[in-house]
């Protein structure tokens, strides 16, 4: 039996599109420049403009797009290995092996139980002189910025790495470092995830990098081209981690249906706490003055399997953004004495529940339904 509201069917979210994918795709199929290309050059174009950025890098995949970020401030002397990075303790673990990879040390921040970002109050007791970069993560597409966040970045002088795998378009309540208001560009560089599963998702991996730094720009694009801006010669010992032409075309298709597809995830997210109304749920914050892009919608339970067990035994199929945080997986096994009781908290009783393409908010209020009448 298919379930009524599956949490994601990929297939199912890009069928909007179908057409318009499979005519550019043959374009650059016969087109005939598989890299480097028109359609990559385009993209970035279109990306630094939605960013606010002067500059957008287009890359393999989002991990790809933060290690080159951090590698690059290395190869610039602003970063070296041994220093310390504030990480979210609520992440997706691929920020963490960013850092790590580079030779860096995550340093864990605890979340806040409201945004379940980054609690920016706790920065100041992680403070060390090895501690010379910040990354807030814009998780389930909630904007991670507030004045405390700028205020101790400013004063520490920590470079702000943003890892906006979950928020393209989302747009802070306050200013990042150079006046904007758009994640990725709030802070010094950021990295962008276009993860199949992601708000503007490509049909394989894709991510990029966006800067107002033109040096910063210059190294990572060098970086992820072995090392070379100019053909046979290598400055750096790089990388390959081009975008295909072939996904940049895919990524230009959904990213001019982007803004429809963040106005259709906010009315699910809004029909779901308009309509979800249990004691046992404890429902995401709708923050004003922001605009969230709702990557997850994720609430808590206390008694999460079996409400998950109630919910697909009526049809809602549900996930776990995450169950085990970075700090808890045996590659951290270091940092797993650490305290981060909001951080374990959420990775007790969070639950996501369905709002992909082509959830609709009648089918949120649906689904809402079926949790007000789960028996506790
Ligand atoms: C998806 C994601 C990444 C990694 O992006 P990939 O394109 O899968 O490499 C990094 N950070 C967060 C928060 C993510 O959600």
């Amino acid at each position: 039996m298919t379930q009524q509201f599956p949490f994601l069917n990929l297939a199912r979210a890009n069928a909007p599109y179908m057409d318009e994918l499979k005519q550019a795709a043959s374009q650059v199929i016969e087109g005939g420049r598989y890299l480097h290309g028109e359609q990559t050059h385009l993209f970035e174009q279109e990306i630094a403009q939605l960013c606010q950025t002067k500059h957008c890098i287009a890359v393999s995949n989002g991990l790809d797009a933060l290690r080159l970020i951090i590698r690059a401030y290395k190869e610039m002397g602003m970063l070296h290995a041994g220093d310390k990075v504030i990480v979210p303790g609520n992440t997706y673990v691929a920020s963490v092996l960013a850092v790590s990879d580079n030779d860096l040390e995550p340093a864990f921040c605890d979340a806040r139980t409201d945004t379940m970002n980054l609690d920016s109050s706790l920065i100041e007791g992680l403070m060390a002189s090895t501690v010379k970069a910040v990354m807030p993560v814009h998780l389930y597409g909630t904007p991670c910025c507030d004045d405390t966040l700028i205020r101790l970045a400013r004063h520490y002088g920590l470079l702000i790495i943003e890892d906006n795998a979950q928020a393209i378009g989302a747009v802070s309540d306050v200013p990042g470092i150079n006046g904007t208001q758009v994640t990725g560009g709030l802070g010094h560089a950021a990295g962008i995830s276009f993860y199949p599963t992601k708000n503007l998702g490509a049909l394989g991996d894709a991510g990029a990098v966006v800067t107002n730094d033109d040096r910063l720009a210059e190294t990572v694009r060098a970086l992820a081209n072995y090392g070379s801006l100019q053909r046979y010669h290598n400055i750096y010992r790089g990388l390959n981690c081009r975008l295909d032409e072939i996904q940049a075309a895919m990524l230009r298709v959904k990213l001019r249906h982007l803004p429809e597809e963040i106005i259709r995830r906010n009315l699910v997210a809004q029909a779901y706490d308009e309509t979800i109304d249990h004691p046992l749920v404890v429902k995401p914050a709708i923050f004003d003055g922001m605009t969230q892009v709702w990557h997850q919608y994720v609430i808590r339970v206390s008694q999460r399997d079996r409400f998950r067990q109630y919910l697909a035994d009526n049809g809602v199929g549900t996930d776990i953004h995450y169950a085990t945080p970075p700090h808890m997986q045996p590659c951290y096994s270091q940092h797993k004495g650490q305290r981060l009781p909001v951080t374990m908290r959420i990775a007790a009783q969070a639950v996501s529940l369905p709002i992909a393409c082509p959830i609709t908010p009648d089918d949120a209020r649906q689904i809402a339904t079926i949790i007000n009448n789960f028996q506790g």
